[in-house]
């Protein structure tokens, strides 16, 4: 899942993407309202952290502006300290919820993962369990089973996992993958994912003697829609 920061302070730009790539998130960043509203308005994000003092273009601009466009992507405004006015102000111009500065990454990261849950529909809405036939994952603890037993993954090939699962039954490319779960400037080499794909499998396939992720010559992966 990919998130945009949208913030011009450097430090905390880079604090919150480091913590938030290593949960398994895709991020892009932008450190001004205009580049911030551009990525914003091409690029499916699953949530936008937004800063309201920006250069370029104010927070509450880039939220009225998306919301003008129908653009229902989840914001999480980041507010100057004692800034009871901003708050108001905030969720009046379209945003799902605020945070005031300084704030502990711990709680950031428990209001993304809130905000995930609210808007993402294909999610049950009490338990955020994804389940494809054995196999369950708990977006909200990150735990994955097959069956009864419990399967140890990093985070970021949970997050390779997660988007399979999304699209379970369907031909995933490495396209795809990498778009979803690495951040848009990834530049490396594509074939990373099969690294991953490969860890995923020896863990949830070759421990059970199953087989849930299908190679699609060509094309990409399946992750079979009976969990395998
Ligand atoms: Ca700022």
């Amino acid at each position: 899942m990919r998130i945009l920061i949208v913030e011009d302070e450097d430090d905390i730009a880079l604090a919150v993407k480091r913590g938030l790539e290593a949960d398994g998130f895709a991020v892009d960043t932008a450190d001004n309202g205009v580049d911030g509203l551009w990525l914003a308005q091409n690029n499916p994000y699953a949530a936008i952290v937004l800063d309201i003092m920006l250069p370029g273009m104010n927070g509450y601009k880039v939220c009225a502006t998306l919301r003008q466009e129908q653009n229902w992507t989840p914001i999480l405004m980041l507010t100057a300290k004692d800034g009871s006015l901003d708050e108001a102000e905030g969720l009046d111009t379209g945003a799902d919820d605020y945070l005031t500065k300084p704030f502990s990454y711990v709680v950031l990261l428990a209001r993304i993962r809130a905000l995930l849950r609210r808007s993402d529909r294909t999610l049950s809405q009490q338990t955020a369990e994804l389940a494809v036939g054995d196999v369950r994952f708990d977006q909200r603890t990150r735990q994955v089973c097959r069956g009864e037993t419990e399967v140890e993954l990093s985070p970021r090939a949970l997050a390779v996992l997660e988007y399979l699962m999304l699209r379970a039954g369907e031909v995933v490319t490495k396209r795809d993958i990498l778009e979803n779960v690495w951040d848009h400037a990834f530049e490396g080499d594509p074939n990373i994912v099969e690294v991953y794909i490969s860890r995923i499998r020896q863990a949830l396939d070759a421990a059970f003697d199953r087989k849930a992720i299908e190679t699609v010559r060509g094309a990409g992966y399946r992750f079979a829609s009976d969990g395998g």
